[in-house]
C-alpha cells in the first residue's frame, strides 16, 4: 500500500514538476515575445520619426540622408537588417530620371541615336604630331579630337605631358580642324586652366576616387567624360558620378576602360558587361575606350565592336601618326589607316543595333 502510495505521489511529483516548467517556459516565451515586439513598435515609432527625411528624400534626391538613417535604424534593437529597394546613387539613377540623358558640345549629341567617336593620340607630343593626327580622324570621321597635356602616368619617370603648353597646342588644332575636344584634367586647382582650352574634361582612372578634383569640375558646367578606376566596381563608378552631379554638373558620361583581373594577355580586362548594365542603372550616356581596355592595337577594333554591339553611346580610342614613335601608349594606338578601316567596319554593327556614326 505504502509502496503503491509513493509510486503515486512520485508521479504525481513529476508531473506537477513538468506542468510547472512548460508554464514557466510559456510565460518566459510570452515575455520575451512581448518584449520583442516592444522594441519592434519602438524601432517603428522611430523610423515613423524619419519620415520627414524620407519625403525630403522624394522630392530633393540630393539631399539624401538615406545612408545615416539605415545605420541609425540597423543599430536599433527589434531591427534584425534593412533591406535597401533604393539606390545610393540618386541622381545617376534610371528610378529618378527614367529617360536618357544626353550631352551636347559644340552640336555634337553623346547619347542620342548617333554614336560619337573620339580619337586622337594618347599625349599631346607637338604641334605637328596633334595636328596629322587630328586631320586623319577627322576626315575618317571622328566626332571629338582627343590628347592629354595632363598625364598621370604610373611612372614618374614615364612622360608627363606638355601640360599648358599642350592646352595651347590642342587649341590651335581645334582651330584648324574645327571639331570640339577632349583632355585630361588632374587636379582642382587645374580646373579653371583646362576648361579655358576643353569642350570635355576627362577624368582619368587613376583619378576617380579623387573626390576634391569630382567637386571641382562638378562646380564648372563643362561636360565631364568620367573614367572607371581600374579597381573600381560598377557602383562606385555611380557614386563618383554622384559627386560630380551633386556639385551642379549634369553634363555627366561615364568612360568603361578596363579593369584589372588577373588576366595578363590584356593590360585590362575590357568589362563589356559593364555598358548594359550601366544602362540598366542609370540614365548617363556611356563611351567605351578599347585602347586602355585591351592595350594592344589589333584588339581595338573587335572590342569597339563589341561595345556598340553591346549598347555604347560611343567610343574613345588613340590614334597616332607613328605609334611607333608615340611617347606613350603607342602599343595600343591605332595608325591614321587602321582607324579609317574601323570606323567603315562599324557602321553595319551601328545600323543593326538602330544608331548612326
Ligand atoms: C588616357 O586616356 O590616356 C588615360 C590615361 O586613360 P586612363 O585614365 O583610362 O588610364
Ligand atoms: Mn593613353
Amino acid at each position: 500500500m505504502i509502496d503503491d502510495y509513493a509510486s503515486a505521489k512520485f508521479w504525481a511529483d513529476i508531473g506537477q514538476w513538468i506542468f510547472n516548467a512548460l508554464v514557466a517556459t510559456y510565460l518566459w516565451i510570452n515575455r520575451r515575445h512581448n518584449e520583442t515586439l516592444d522594441k519592434i513598435e519602438s524601432a517603428c515609432e522611430k523610423i515613423d520619426e524619419h519620415e520627414r527625411d524620407i519625403s525630403l528624400l522624394k522630392s530633393h534626391p540630393s539631399h539624401d540622408q538615406s545612408g545615416r538613417m539605415v545605420e541609425q535604424i540597423e543599430r536599433m534593437s527589434g531591427v534584425e537588417r534593412t533591406v535597401p529597394i533604393l539606390r545610393p546613387f540618386k541622381l545617376a539613377s534610371r528610378e529618378f530620371h527614367p529617360h536618357n540623358s544626353v550631352v551636347k558640345i559644340n552640336g555634337c549629341v553623346i547619347g542620342g541615336e548617333q554614336l560619337i567617336v573620339m580619337a586622337g593620340p594618347c599625349a599631346i607630343e607637338s604641334k605637328a604630331q596633334l595636328g596629322e593626327a587630328a586631320r586623319a580622324v577627322k576626315e575618317a570621321g571622328a566626332h571629338v579630337l582627343r590628347g592629354g597635356a595632363f598625364k598621370p602616368r604610373t611612372s614618374p619617370y614615364s612622360f608627363q605631358g606638355l601640360g599648358e603648353e599642350g592646352l595651347r597646342i590642342m587649341a590651335d588644332v581645334r582651330q584648324e580642324i574645327d571639331l570640339p575636344v577632349i583632355t585630361e584634367v588632374t587636379a582642382p586647382d587645374l580646373v579653371p586652366l583646362v576648361t579655358t582650352f576643353a569642350n570635355i574634361l576627362q577624368i582619368g582612372a587613376r583619378n576617380m576616387h579623387n573626390y576634391a578634383l569630382l567637386h571641382a569640375v562638378g562646380e564648372s558646367q563643362r561636360p565631364v567624360l568620367l573614367k572607371r578606376g581600374m579597381m573600381s566596381t560598377i557602383e562606385e563608378l555611380l557614386m563618383a558620378a554622384e559627386y560630380i552631379l551633386s556639385h551642379g554638373n549634369s553634363n555627366v558620361i561615364l568612360c568603361e576602360r578596363g579593369i584589372r583581373t588577373f588576366e595578363t594577355y590584356t593590360r585590362n580586362t575590357l568589362d563589356i558587361s559593364a555598358v548594359p548594365v550601366l544602362k540598366e542603372l542609370t540614365h548617363l550616356p556611356i563611351v567605351v575606350d578599347p585602347s586602355h581596355g585591351t592595350g594592344k592595337w589589333s584588339l581595338v577594333e573587335p572590342m569597339a565592336k563589341a561595345a556598340i554591339a553591346a549598347g555604347a553611346d560611343g567610343l574613345i580610342i588613340e590614334v597616332h601618326p607613328r605609334p611607333e614613335e608615340a611617347l606613350s601608349d603607342g602599343g595600343q594606338s591605332l595608325k591614321p589607316d587602321r582607324f579609317a578601316d574601323l570606323m567603315a567596319n562599324l557602321a553595319p554593327i551601328a545600323q543593326a543595333v538602330g544608331r548612326t556614326l
